[in-house]
């Protein structure tokens, strides 16, 4: 049996950082219930795939920033993801820090964009004001983190551990994972114990060009299903896929992305047959399961990585 984790960060952008509360109603709109033509493609729409599915997902919703825009939108996310049936953990974009109406930090004068730029301190500061924001707007029983754009380090766990989180799910083996003090030296693929907290690390596989990782919209329905059959056979121990609230939408985030919400569709299938495998897990609750060592990453075969290829050149040309 393998542990899934379908992971779905929750965060909204205004593209860029010039009239924001202007913007922001608009961009609420696009990066959570992504209207169409053809209907919402945002979270309300992953969350009634996966109730139908009776798939259980983590969703890592970003609350910083309220600080600049008022609780309610805040609440509104927190009330569909617990109306859902799912589960709602902390994730934070520093890039809002410096857009508060009220100072979060002594120093917030500059904008610094990764979580591993501030001070141990200031990260722990900043992980008891996410967490404040998302109890006032209705979570409980927080106990995983994710830093935005997987931008943490050794300090994180350590802010996590004292302000009572048990699981962080920043590490990625593709971006800052490496540099983050965790098992130096080493990737890591598979659970591990570190500064008082369990990292479960990005999934991530070898594709004969480098590593990536697992993301709904970067892997072709193929690749997923051959990944996951294969960390089973590895006997692994967990499996983070990683998706966010506008993954189903194009770039433009006018219209559903048709081959992302078929895949998106397809893999939830694929886990609600295969239930003697594949366990779709969530942290609240989960009681860790630490491999003895760090194993080599998945790798995924020549015609999976063809594949996906093909399936993203049309995504590029019919967006
Ligand atoms: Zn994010």
């Amino acid at each position: 049996m393998l542990n899934v984790f379908f992971t779905v960060d929750v965060e909204i952008w205004c593209d860029g950082w010039e009239d924001i509360d202007r913007k922001f109603p608009e961009a609420f709109r696009r990066y959570i219930h992504g209207p169409t033509p053809r209907g919402g493609f945002g979270l309300p729409y992953q969350l009634d795939v996966l109730r139908d599915q009776g798939i259980g997902a983590t969703f890592f919703v970003e609350p910083l920033f309220s600080t600049r825009f008022g609780p309610h939108p805040l609440e509104e996310i927190v009330h569909l993801v617990r109306e859902g049936g799912q589960e709602v953990q902390l994730h934070l974009h520093t890039e809002w820090v410096d857009e508060s109406r009220e100072p979060l930090l002594e120093d917030c004068r500059r904008k610094r964009q990764h979580l591993f730029m501030f001070s141990r301190d200031e990260q722990r500061r900043l992980i008891t004001i996410g967490l404040g924001l998302l109890r006032a707007a209705g979570a409980d029983a927080i106990n995983a983190f994710r830093a935005g754009s997987f931008g943490f380090n050794v300090d994180t766990l350590r802010a996590l551990s004292a302000s009572g989180i048990d699981f962080d799910s920043s590490y990625n083996a593709t971006l800052f994972g490496p540099g983050s003090g965790v098992l130096s030296g080493r990737v890591v693929v598979e659970p591990v114990a570190c500064e008082g907290v369990i990292e479960y690390p990005m999934a991530v596989f070898d594709d004969g060009t480098g590593l990536r990782h697992v993301q709904l919209a970067a892997c072709s329905s193929a690749e997923l299903e051959s990944l996951l059959w294969q960390a089973l056979e590895r006997q692994r121990k967990a499996f983070v896929i990683l998706s966010h609230s506008f993954e189903l939408l194009n770039q433009a985030k006018n219209r559903p992305d048709d081959i992302v919400v078929r895949r998106f569709r397809r893999l939830c299938a694929f886990l609600d047959r295969n239930r003697d495998s594949f366990r779709s897990c969530r942290f609240s609750g989960l009681t860790p399961d630490l491999p003895a060592e760090q194993p080599a990453p998945l790798t995924s075969g020549l015609w999976a990585t063809g594949r996906r290829i093909i399936e993203q050149a049309y995504r590029r040309r019919y967006r």
